[in-house]
């Protein structure tokens, strides 16, 4: 006999993408598309996602902190700034096209402690309204003149020293800027953890993690459940409750569309046994 306490199949209700790229972005996959990642919303249950393209900059301005630390910026080539004409026509179609899902606006902005300036201006662009989601990242960190991205990092350092000098920079992004709400992919370079280093520890990086917890929760901001990086543990999303943490968001970090709500049965399953709980609508981040 099934247990009585059992839900209904088809009573799990998920929550919004808060991540999702699009052929907008400057590193997109060529299947890359906001049309197809809607569809994929529609049909994967969800009541609306977030396309939150990348806002990264090459050329620094006069009140980015990368141009006194005089680093050299530009990691890839291909790397461009977003249309945000085209982003945003792109987004108005696909409101129209898809009404039964809510289609939020957003951003994706890179070590925006670097790029104060230039990402300050970039947003006050989509004013009055804003970007509804603002992420913020951090791919790359200062390391020899240059601005290094996480993977690059293992050619040049022990892993549990990218993890140290990582989860550094990352506290220096989130008491640098405030010009994000949500903290994308808390631990990003784990995604890039050698196998020949043995199993990742979030333990052995614990004090660094609590750290910026705590930075994130004093400013009242979100922390984001990424679910194209491995997975967070409980114990961790309950290091963010314990630093004063109220909100968490769930992102795929889709690039291509088939990826939207990707796992996102695991990350509330986790989260939920971290002590939050869906908000105050289908809309709205979980909450403690
Ligand atoms: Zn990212
Ligand atoms: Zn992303």
């Amino acid at each position: 006999m099934p247990p009585a306490q059992q839900p209904a199949s088809g009573s799990w209700s998920p929550p919004v993408d808060n991540h999702v790229h699009t052929q907008w972005s400057w590193d997109a996959p060529r299947e890359a598309s906001m049309a197809r990642s809607c569809e994929q919303a529609v049909a994967a249950g969800l009541p609306g996602l977030a396309f939150t393209d990348h806002l990264d900059f090459t050329t620094w301005t006069d009140g980015d902190q990368i141009g006194a630390l005089n680093l050299d910026p530009h990691r890839y080539s291909r790397m461009h700034l977003i249309d945000l004409d085209g982003y945003y026509a792109t987004l108005q179609e696909c409101r129209q096209r898809y009404p039964e899902l809510r289609i939020l606006s957003g951003i994706e902005i890179g070590e925006a402690h670097l790029w104060g300036a230039s990402a300050a201006a970039t947003v006050a662009r989509t004013a009055p309204a804003g970007p509804d989601r603002i992420l913020g990242s951090l791919h790359a960190i200062p390391c020899h003149g240059r601005l290094t991205a996480a993977d690059d990092l293992y050619r040049l350092m022990p892993p549990d020293e990218v993890m140290h000098s990582y989860l550094a920079e990352l506290l220096r992004l989130v008491e640098g800027s405030d010009l994000f709400q949500v903290l994308a992919h808390i631990d990003f370079p784990r995604r890039m953890w050698p196998w020949s280093a043995g199993p990742y520890s979030e333990q052995a990086f614990e004090a660094e993690y609590r750290a910026v917890l705590r930075a994130l929760a004093a400013g009242d901001r979100v922390l984001e459940v990424n679910t194209k990086s491995p997975l967070l543990s409980a114990e961790l999303v309950g290091w963010w409750r314990e630093a004063g943490g109220k909100a968490v968001s769930f992102g795929s970090d889709a690039h291509q569309p088939w990826r939207v709500g990707d796992k996102f049965k695991l990350a509330v399953d986790m989260v939920e046994a971290a002590g939050f709980r869906a908000g105050r609508d289908r809309f709205d981040f979980w909450r403690r």
